[in-house]
């Protein structure tokens, strides 16, 4: 019985670890009541002109978007909120990027693949109430050295807002990219794998 017990414990492990792959990922807009999404890939709003996400939908894996709840709830506390630009990207709409603009300044090369295909990747800014951007160093997907972290000519409020976003992500385990100011990591994505899940097949 004693040797039995660690058996039954290792395969219940294994069943749940087979439940919750390969598609651990989940609707954000579900899982954290309020967010909102301005998802640009599935508008023609973007750096490609293309709609290249058949809906406009967010999906993380479940612990980052655990992590993400907990920032939004702290700048629910402020009178803010989040707003996404993008989550999960499937390798396929990289490789898509990828055709469209093979220069690894601005898009991952598919061959290494983004941690957005992980789904352990964020793009986001920091709303009011009325839905309203707060002023940010340059819109989503400038791909200036403008949009860098550590760039400093510009308007004070431009940079205290940017610490902002970059310290309520930092609180809840998340980490910052050099040359984007809206991107950041789940500091865990080494743990998820790259997936090619269409958003069709997802919940
Ligand atoms: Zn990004």
């Amino acid at each position: 019985m004693k040797r039995l017990f660690p058996l039954c414990l290792s395969f219940f492990v294994f069943v749940i670890s087979a439940i919750a792959k390969p598609d651990d990922l989940v609707n954000v807009e579900k899982e954290i009541p309020g967010i909102v999404l301005d998802i640009r890939y599935a508008t023609t709003n973007n750096f490609t002109k293309q709609a290249v996400y058949p809906m406009a939908k967010c999906y993380l894996r479940s612990s980052s978007a655990e992590k993400l709840k907990a920032v939004q709830k702290d700048l629910k506390a402020k009178g803010l909120g989040l707003k996404i630009y993008d989550g999960y990207r499937p390798l396929s709409v990289q490789k898509k990027f990828w055709a469209l603009v093979p220069d690894d300044r601005y898009v991952a090369n598919p061959a290494k693949g983004s941690r957005h295909n992980r789904g352990a990747a964020v793009d986001l800014t920091i709303i009011k109430k009325d839905g309203t951007e707060l002023q940010m160093p340059t819109p989503y997907d400038d791909f200036t050295e403008k949009a860098h972290r550590d760039y400093k000519d510009l308007p004070a409020v431009a940079i205290k807002n940017r610490q902002l976003l970059e310290d309520v992500m930092t609180k809840h385990g998340f980490v910052g990219i050099t040359t984007e100011w809206w991107h950041f990591d789940d500091v865990d994505w080494k743990n998820y794998d790259i997936m090619d899940i269409d958003f069709e097949k997802l919940k």
